[in-house]
């Protein structure tokens, strides 16, 4: 096979030149075996300061004098080029995150889809006119931030690459980009087929390392105007504290708990792959998993009979073997998510999935794991452990139920499972989420859905249309003509 890395993965891409970085570089991991990748770029804050210079530079020049077309044009073009590599960046993802083949390529199309929605909004955004006192015009310009700061977590690399860059420059906002260190090939990929796509030199700057170094140098850097960090609460605060200091607005995804009500009156067939999916899809490594299943006391045996006999089925090997699920991101995920199953030692295991004999003893794998009959405010019920492991709760009416899904610090995704109209509607109103889902969970990836959270999963929202409201500010200019 071809080597999918095409590119010299060493360097840090800043104004349209790829260079070293000032502190070396860092060994990437290939988690399905715990080899060596490659050699990534140790980027710090020499490198930061340069690209965020490169970055004001792209917006005073060739890219800030671009109209909303013009940027639209090229997003589309790189949309394409990533569809027509999808299978290269698919195969890229799979190496670097651990991620099954499968999900690996519905990431990378969900990243050209990214590309082309936001493409075709960036010529679509007005802005108003308000009616004011006599003898005045009045109307709003929708203008974008200047450098915007994009921090990236390693579970979606493509995906979020695509919502928050994507929706940047469409906007006109001139970026920089600090992936994950435990992987960011995929991000360094997408920079070189943006640049094929014609996007101009330091619209797109890219700087790989440490989240102490490139990380804190990024967000608390005077020249960026925005900030978009996704990844754990605890350096969201300190992210969103290091702009603060350069009052700087930042937007917040930072993971959830997040449950599905299955009511007596549910269709379980449809519910049940929805159930087991969303809490295992990339081994439970997603901000939006649904970790916890709150099921009604006449249903609960059958939905915990039907999740039982779906874990059974379950297994776990190296993402090239393109099985339910891969490994962990890494040996430190898998003793985080090891010492929450030791913690959930008095709790009854109620099914566990298989780790195929023969997957490497080096790779990060763990068994995803179903606890039955949890009570609600069992460490395992309140944390986010970013692994698979779900917990099944039961209640007995629908105000407890809504108790039980609001009872957490977060508030990402909520979905429910009932035939009963007049609850869906009541519900929907009550759950604490960023998102409500009625009879599925996740819908189609929703990259035309707004996304973002409530409490500890964080605030602002990205996806869609709103995010181009994120990526930008507004401007309110009054005219007075007599
Ligand atoms: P993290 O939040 O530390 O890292 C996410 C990104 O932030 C990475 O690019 C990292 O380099 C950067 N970063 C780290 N420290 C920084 C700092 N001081 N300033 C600026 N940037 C910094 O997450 P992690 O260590 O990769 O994972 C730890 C836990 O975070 C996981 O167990 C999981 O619970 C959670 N997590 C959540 C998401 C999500 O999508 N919500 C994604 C990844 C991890």
């Amino acid at each position: 096979m071809t080597d999918p890395i095409w590119f010299d993965p060493s360097l840090c891409l800043i104004g349209g030149t790829w260079q070293a970085a000032a502190g070396g570089t860092l060994t990437l991991v290939n988690p399905s075996d715990g080899t060596e990748i490659c050699r990534i770029a140790r980027g710090g804050p020499a490198d930061v300061e340069a690209a965020v210079k490169a970055a004001q530079a792209a917006r005073d020049g060739a890219w800030g004098r671009m109209t909303a077309l013009e940027r639209g044009r090229i997003l589309t073009r790189m949309g394409q080029l990533v569809q027509e590599r999808a299978e290269t960046l698919a195969t890229l993802e799979a190496m670097d995150v651990g991620k099954p083949l499968t999900q690996a390529r519905a990431d990378a199309l969900a990243l050209a889809r990214y590309c082309e929605f936001y493409g075709g909004a960036a010529d679509k955004v007005t802005g108003e006119t308000i009616p004011y006192l006599d003898g005045y015009t009045v109307y709003t310009l929708r203008e974008p931030h200047g450098v915007t700061g994009h921090i990236v977590p390693w579970n979606y690399p493509m995906q979020i690459i695509g919502r928050s860059v994507g929706a940047a420059l469409a906007m006109g906002n001139a970026c920089v980009l600090k992936p994950a260190e435990e992987a960011c090939l995929t991000a360094l990929a997408f920079a070189h087929l943006a640049a094929e796509a014609g996007l101009p030199a330091g619209a797109l700057n890219v700087v790989p390392g440490l989240g102490a170094e490139a990380g804190a140098a990024l967000a608390g850097h005077p020249g960026v105007q925005h900030i978009s960090f996704t990844g754990s609460v605890a350096t969201g605060a300190q992210v969103a504290q290091a702009a603060g200091r350069n009052v700087v607005p930042v937007t917040l995804e930072l993971g959830g708990k997040s449950p599905q009500l299955v009511f007596d009156d549910a269709d379980l067939d449809a519910a049940l792959p929805f159930l087991v999916n969303a809490g295992i899809q990339n081994a439970g490594q997603t901000c939006s998993a649904s970790s916890r299943i709150l099921a009604q006391r006449g249903i609960y045996d059958q939905v915990k009979a039907r999740m039982v006999e779906a874990y059974g089925q379950l297994t776990v090997g190296p993402a090239a073997e393109d099985l339910r699920l891969g490994p962990l991101i890494s040996e430190r995920q898998k003793e985080i998510v090891e010492g929450f199953l030791a913690r959930g030692a008095d709790l009854t295991v109620a099914a566990q999935g298989q780790i195929v004999d023969h997957a490497p003893r080096t790779g990060a794998y763990v068994r995803p794991t179903l606890f039955a009959d949890v009570p609600p405010d069992h460490v395992l019920a309140r944390n986010e452990i970013f692994g698979p492991v779900q917990v099944l709760i039961p209640f007995d009416t629908e105000d407890e139920a809504v108790a039980i899904a609001n009872g957490t610090d977060y508030g990402l995704v909520a979905s429910l499972w009932t035939r009963d109209g007049a609850r869906q509607m009541r519900l929907a109103k009550r759950l604490r989420a960023g998102q409500v889902f009625i009879n599925n969970y996740g819908a189609g990836g929703g990259v035309e859905l707004p996304f973002g959270g409530v409490g500890k999963s964080g605030h602002g929202r990205e996806k869609g249309f709103e995010a181009l409201y994120g990526f930008s500010q507004l401007k309110t200019v009054a005219a007075h003509h007599g």
